[in-house]
C-alpha cells in the first residue's frame, strides 16, 4: 500500500464556495465490470487501461466549503478494509482524509453535514472508521448525513443485490445514531447546495446541485462516475436499475450543460471536475 503517495487536493472556486476533493482511496477494476456492454475497443480509448484491461479509480470525498456550512459529499473506501479486501479489490492507495481536511486547516469535527449519493461501501465506507484504539466512530460526528429515505429502505431491507455493497460495518452505527436525515426526494440542506433523487445507479441514488453566483456545479455520483460514462447509455454494469439511469441521464447532462456547469468526479483519477460541450468533448478540467 503506498500510504506515502504525496497528497493533492484539488481545488475549485465555484462563487463563494471553495471545493476539495480529498483522498478517500484508489482502487482498480476490471475495465469489463465497470463498462459493461460497451466493448473495450470503445472505452479504451476515452479512459486509459492497464495492460491486463484494469482501470484506476479514486474515491473522491468531496469538501464543500459554503459561508454557512463544511459539508462533505460521499466518504471514500475508510479505514475498515482488511488485508484480503484490500488486495481483493486491488486497493493501491488508502484513505487519508483526516490528513487531507488536516492539510486544510480543518480537522473531520468541523464537518456539519455529509451528504451520500448512495450507500455502496466505495461511498460510504468512510462514514463510519477505526479510531486509534481500533474502536468504531463516526468519521464525522458533529455532521448530519443526509440519505435518501428510499436509499435508507433498500440499505434495511435489501435485495439479493445490493446486500452486497451495503456493509453494515459502514452503516450500522449510523442507524443507531440522531446524525441521519432521510431526504425525500430533494431538500436544501445549505443555502445554495440541492439535494434530487435520481434513482438508476441504487434505489435512492442522488445528486447533488452546487449553486454561488452565477456558478453552478452538479454531483452526479456513480450516473457519470468519471468523465468517460458522457454517452447516457454508458451506464455501469453495477447499475440496479439501468433504464432508470439512461433517462436520468438524458435530462442531467443537457440541464448542466446549459448551465455551463461543472461535473465533479468521484471516480475519475484524470479529473477532479470538467466541463463538457454538446458533443461530450471535455472543454474544461480542473
Ligand atoms: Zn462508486
Amino acid at each position: 500500500m503506498k500510504t506515502t503517495t504525496k497528497i493533492s487536493l484539488p481545488r475549485l472556486k465555484l462563487g463563494e464556495f471553495e471545493i476539495n476533493w480529498l483522498p478517500g482511496g484508489v482502487f482498480d477494476l476490471d475495465g469489463g465490470c465497470m463498462f459493461g456492454v460497451v466493448p473495450r475497443a470503445l472505452w479504451a480509448k476515452k479512459f486509459p487501461a492497464d495492460p491486463e484491461g484494469f482501470i484506476s479509480l479514486t474515491n473522491t470525498p468531496i469538501l464543500v466549503r459554503t459561508p454557512d456550512a463544511l459539508l462533505v459529499i460521499d466518504t471514500g473506501l475508510g479505514n475498515k478494509l482488511s488485508e484480503k479486501q484490500k488486495k481483493i479489490f486491488r486497493v493501491t492507495q488508502g484513505w487519508r482524509v483526516e490528513e487531507g481536511l488536516g492539510m486544510l486547516g480543518l480537522s473531520r469535527h468541523d464537518i456539519d453535514h455529509v451528504i451520500l449519493t448512495h450507500c455502496d461501501f466505495d461511498h460510504a465506507g468512510g462514514v463510519v472508521m477505526y479510531g486509534e484504539k481500533g474502536m468504531p466512530s463516526l468519521t464525522f460526528p458533529n455532521a448530519v448525513h443526509h440519505v435518501q429515505r428510499t436509499e435508507w429502505d433498500d440499505v434495511l431491507q435489501p435485495n439479493r443485490r445490493s446486500a452486497c455493497s451495503y456493509w453494515n460495518e459502514n452503516l450500522d452505527l449510523l442507524k443507531s445514531s440522531d446524525r441521519l436525515n432521510l431526504v425525500d426526494e430533494s431538500l436544501e440542506p445549505v443555502a445554495g447546495i440541492a439535494l434530487q433523487r435520481t434513482g438508476g445507479h441504487t434505489m435512492g441514488h442522488q445528486v447533488v446541485w452546487l449553486k454561488s453566483g452565477e456558478e453552478i456545479a452538479v454531483h452526479p455520483g456513480d450516473l457519470l462516475p468519471n468523465h468517460a460514462y458522457f454517452n447516457p447509455l454508458w451506464v455501469t454494469p453495477y447499475d440496479n436499475f439501468p433504464l432508470e439511469s439512461v433517462a436520468v441521464k438524458e435530462k442531467l447532462i443537457p440541464e448542466g450543460i446549459d448551465q455551463n456547469a461543472w461535473f465533479l468526479m468521484y471516480h475519475d483519477p484524470t479529473m477532479a471536475a470538467c466541463r463538457f460541450d454538446r458533443e461530450g468533448n471535455v472543454v474544461e478540467r480542473v
